[in-house]
């Protein structure tokens, strides 16, 4: 009988407990639900998007840049990681961002956006932070932007060529064109290369060109350029090698390498004979994007604008990340031929025209991140602001 009475009050008190700790966690909840309607307002996801608030002429050579990369790092913590994945020959730091919400759990995909590998391609590295700030200022408040950074890691190198962007050159420090320092298909003379690099340290020779002789021997390269004694022998592609293979670990789905100003998408393979077997589903797929950029954007099907003759450079960053990680791999040519007819030397105008002729492949790209990673057709249409793409200019 004792027993049983013991039994009963355990069970009584252990009901009073839980009644109260139940009401008090309701009371505790309902409280903190007002704190956080009260510090964050209900978030509005279905805003247009804006554009960056950018001038004509507001180019960023390495100081601006390190300057922008550092604001936004400084002004979106949870979205941006900045830091610098090597140094320039010159001993520059050659800045990487990551932009990601830092607090969304999701599964990602990563890619890489390259920008000024050619030191005198400075839309290249503009595009790069138009991008950025793009995605930036749009996140929190446009549903596909902010859908993009709660599922995508992108890291953005802007400048990977920080000395010859300061000197308006596309050769870096040691007179090296870097995106002919890649480990594929390397140094051939066919595919404009002499293996040069420096001569007891010293910067011997750039490029030259032979017109006359490739006219009259078309299969004379048109200009020979130096592109290093051996393959990833410059600081700045050992770099971005390093940031690849370290990215590749985190799913890279896709490399686009930023340059000017051939006005069109190009995919690999260039030169000669592929050092690799290209399946022809990967070349359907590759030929996708480059007709959805041609139909959708101000430019041209690479395939179409050199005219079936290839454009024949060994060494391409885009040409060994597709052979080393088998992602897609993208050059985009921005401006036109109009703007810079040969290497360098270049009209800088219309900054603003030519950021918003960007955003259409940036975008396409992004939305189908998951897509590109499967090789499949990448056929999901970006979201634009108004007024993107830009009527072309007269
Ligand atoms: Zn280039």
């Amino acid at each position: 009988m004792n027993k049983k009475l013991s039994y009963l009050k355990v069970f009584f008190l252990c009901s009073v407990l839980l009644t109260v700790m139940f009401t008090g966690c309701i009371e505790e909840e309902q409280e903190l639900g007002g704190l956080i309607e009260t510090f964050f307002p209900e978030v509005q996801l279905d805003q247009p998007s804006i554009l960056p608030d950018w001038k004509d002429g507001d180019y960023h050579e390495y100081y601006r840049t390190t300057g922008l990369v550092n604001e936004f790092q400084i002004k979106y913590p949870d979205l941006v990681n900045l830091f610098s994945i090597g140094k320039s020959v010159l001993n520059k730091d050659i800045w990487c961002i990551r932009i990601t919400n830092e607090n969304s759990n999701q599964a990602k995909y990563s890619c890489l956006i390259n920008g000024v590998i050619h030191g005198c391609e400075w839309e290249a590295g503009d595009a790069c932070l138009y991008l950025a700030e793009y995605l930036l200022i749009n996140f929190g408040k446009n549903e596909s932007i902010t859908n993009i950074l709660n599922t995508t890691e992108i890291y953005i190198v802007p400048l990977l060529n920080p000395d010859g962007r300061q000197v308006d050159d596309r050769f870096n420090g040691n007179g090296v064109d870097l995106n002919r320092n890649f480990d594929i298909d390397f140094g051939r003379f066919r595919g404009g290369c002499l293996r040069i690099g420096t001569v007891f340290g010293k910067k011997v020779f750039t490029y030259r060109e032979f017109p006359r002789l490739h006219k009259r021997f078309p299969s004379f390269p048109r200009f020979l350029l130096n592109c290093g004694r051996r393959p990833f022998s410059e600081p700045e592609t050992q770099a971005l090698r390093k940031l690849i293979y370290e990215i590749e670990k985190h799913d890279l789905s896709f490399f686009l390498d930023c340059h000017t100003a051939v006005h069109s998408l190009s995919t690999p393979w260039h030169a000669f004979k592929p050092p690799f077997e290209m399946i022809d589903h990967e070349k359907r797929i590759f030929s996708y994007a480059r007709e959805w950029v041609a139909e959708n954007t101000e430019y041209e099907d690479a395939e179409l604008s050199y005219k079936g003759e290839g454009y024949k450079a060994s060494g391409s960053a885009t040409d060994w990340c597709f052979k080393e990680f088998r992602v897609p791999s993208f050059s985009f040519e921005i401006l036109s031929q109009d703007y810079e007819p040969g290497a360098g030397g270049g009209r800088h105008d219309s900054l603003v025209h030519w950021m918003k002729t960007t955003l259409p492949v940036f975008m396409y790209m992004l939305v189908n991140i998951e897509k590109l990673h499967n090789w499949e057709s990448p056929d999901i249409q970006p979201p634009l602001p108004e007024g993107v793409p830009p009527p072309p200019l007269k």
